[in-house]
């Protein structure tokens, strides 16, 4: 495989997935992947899980089988002052965090409210990666979000379930372009993510390949090309 690793994936845990944690490792392994990060929807998501799942992944060893297990969540954006739902203390017990907006957790305002919700999700010391930004029922000012990220040291998801001709984030092609395009020209990265939910799907980035291809995007800032890129990445946030 190209990429060597996956962190948005979900378990039965998120009420809406299909496989277990165990599963989603072992395919993961089976796919030659290093690293999978397991990022259930945190509590405010209907039919998600309760807070003590997050606060007991303690239990989840590091590593199973060869394959690196990192403990995440995806929290959900739910103002826009960019507060997510899950307190400090749980975020700090975790290896990393998603946050991003899902309709049934924060209604689409204007593009202005969209975007500063955003951003001010991005200044949130716990917050690493911004979940498929791409949600062409958020319209955001890409350009501000790009930057925003990069100051604050967050990466933005190319997110292969919104590509995904099935999806239904609307046309996320076009803002997936934006990003990349915005993405080369102030030189900062991106994450792959599957958003798997269920099994088969780990490590699945079949619809983000062509449009990475199409406009050229380098492998550099890519940081799925290497677990030291990412773990890099995530402890800047950590050493704050
Ligand atoms: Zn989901
Ligand atoms: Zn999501």
């Amino acid at each position: 495989m190209q990429y060597c690793l996956d962190v948005h994936t979900h378990t039965i845990a998120s009420g809406h997935a299909y496989s277990s944690l165990q599963e989603m490792v072992a395919m993961a392994k089976q796919k030659g992947l290093e690293l999978v990060g397991i990022s259930d929807h945190a509590p405010g998501m209907p039919g998600s899980t309760y807070i003590y799942y997050f606060q007991n992944l303690r239990v989840v060893p590091k590593e199973i089988d060869g394959v690196k297990v990192l403990k995440g969540v995806e929290a959900n954006i739910i103002d826009y002052q960019g507060r997510i739902d899950m307190s400090v203390n749980e975020l700090k017990q975790l290896d990393y965090v998603i946050a991003s907006m899902h309709p049934p957790c924060i209604k689409a305002s204007t593009k202005r409210n969209n975007t500063r919700a955003l951003i001010k999700t991005m200044e949130n010391q716990y917050v690493n990666i911004i979940g498929h930004p791409d949600d062409s029922r958020y319209p955001m000012d890409y350009e501000e979000i790009v930057v925003a990220a990069k100051e604050n040291n967050v990466l933005l998801e190319i997110n292969n379930a919104s590509l995904n001709p099935i999806g239904f984030r609307g046309n996320a092609v076009v803002a997936t372009r934006q990003i990349l395009a915005l993405c080369m020209r102030f030189n900062h990265p991106v994450i792959l993510g599957s958003d798997a939910h269920i099994s088969y799907d780990v490590g699945n980035f079949e619809y983000c390949l062509p449009v990475l291809a199409e406009i050229e995007f380098p492998k550099e800032l890519i940081v799925n090309r290497s677990t030291e890129a990412l773990l890099k990445f995530l402890a800047y946030k950590k050493t704050l």
